[in-house]
């Protein structure tokens, strides 16, 4: 079976074919980018209309197939920005209607858990999701995805975001404090879990004053990464002994981070569990992961009828129910 999938959640617009062997024959991805500043919804929007129908044609020439021999149409239903989403609608109706073929409905984020699948054999992990604005521990119980912990304000990849811009880093942050961190050495800095959740606004707060009293960057760069991923791995190794599951699973863009991944690892060895960090190459937003849960959903009996083609841009991860 043939899966063609389209993603236009934020920035990226992305269009992929892959199969239900987990082959991968196209991955086309544009991101829509700024001088400065952030994401303007209507530009990113506008961006993803120009570039579905180019990208499209691409993924059929990268996989040496034509638009009749695809069987089901992967679309990013949301969460994401309404108007990128809507552009995203509006192309899969259309080539709905022209290929008169099944059409399932992905949540993007379950798309980014599930996207470690496509790499490697994982059953049933406890997922730490560590991407810019959010952050969450996860665990699939029953029928949901239940957050077992979170942040309680910013992000993880936001924190470190925040600090570099603060500091004179530019964006992204993550990188660069990587990076300046193998220089640095230890000062102390706050260490905030309450419960199974972290906060990580006042520990941002702390190290941009230190800087301003003449701390180093590089010091300051190493005690965050060690004081926030130390709060990370904590709390996952509660929610691991709490479900008594044998598996950690990294996905979002902080993900791609060395140190973070060395402590969750060391974490799982001595717990006996494995550990599997999802690469910078999927980690981040692409068309592939919604073709992959495409194919899932269909297989466990969902589509949605043309009819009832829509968007939804706050479907929480724990309100999907997991059929397949
Ligand atoms: P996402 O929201 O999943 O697209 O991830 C983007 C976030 O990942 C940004 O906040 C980046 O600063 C962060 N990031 C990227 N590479 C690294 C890295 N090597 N170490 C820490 N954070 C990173
Ligand atoms: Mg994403």
């Amino acid at each position: 079976m043939l899966c063609l999938s389209f993603e236009g959640t934020a920035h990226t617009c992305a269009v992929a074919i892959v199969n239900a062997k987990k082959q991968i024959s196209a991955d086309q991805r544009d991101q829509y980018t700024t001088e400065k500043g952030g994401i303007i919804p209507n530009e990113a929007a506008a961006h993803h209309k120009k570039l579905f129908p180019e990208l499209l044609k691409k993924a059929l020439l990268e996989a040496k197939v034509k638009s009749s021999e695809i069987d089901l149409i992967a679309y990013s239903r949301g969460p994401g920005l309404p108007p990128c989403l809507h552009e995203t609608l509006n192309f899969t109706k259309y080539l709905a209607n022209e290929l008169k073929i099944p059409v399932v409905g992905v949540n993007h984020s379950v798309a980014h858990l599930t996207s470690a699948e496509l790499l490697y054999s994982v059953k049933n992990p406890i997922y730490v999701y560590a991407a810019g604005p959010n952050t969450q521990i996860i665990s699939l119980e029953g029928k949901r995805f239940r957050i077992m912990g979170e942040v309680l304000s910013i992000g993880v990849g936001n924190a470190l975001d925040k600090f570099a811009r603060e500091v004179g880093l530019g964006f992204p942050g993550g990188p660069k404090v990587e990076q300046l961190a193998k220089n640095g050495k230890y000062v102390e800095l706050p260490y905030v879990v309450k419960g199974m959740d972290i906060e990580l606004s006042g520990i941002i707060t702390k190290a941009i004053d230190l800087h301003k009293k003449g701390v180093v960057v590089e010091d300051l760069c190493f005690s965050l990464q060690e004081t926030m991923f130390a709060m990370l791995t904590e709390v996952t190794e509660r929610a691991l002994a709490h479900t008594q599951k044998n598996e950690v699973v990294l996905v979002g863009g902080v993900a791609a981070n060395k140190r973070l991944c060395e402590m969750l690892d060391i974490m799982c060895r001595e717990r006996d569990a494995k550990f599997y960090a999802v690469p910078l190459k999927y980690s981040g937003d692409q068309a592939v992961m919604i073709a992959w849960q495409g194919i899932k959903q269909f297989n466990a009996g969902d589509q949605i009828h043309f009819e009832k083609l829509d968007m939804n841009p706050l479907w929480r991860t724990d309100q999907v129910e997991v059929i397949w």
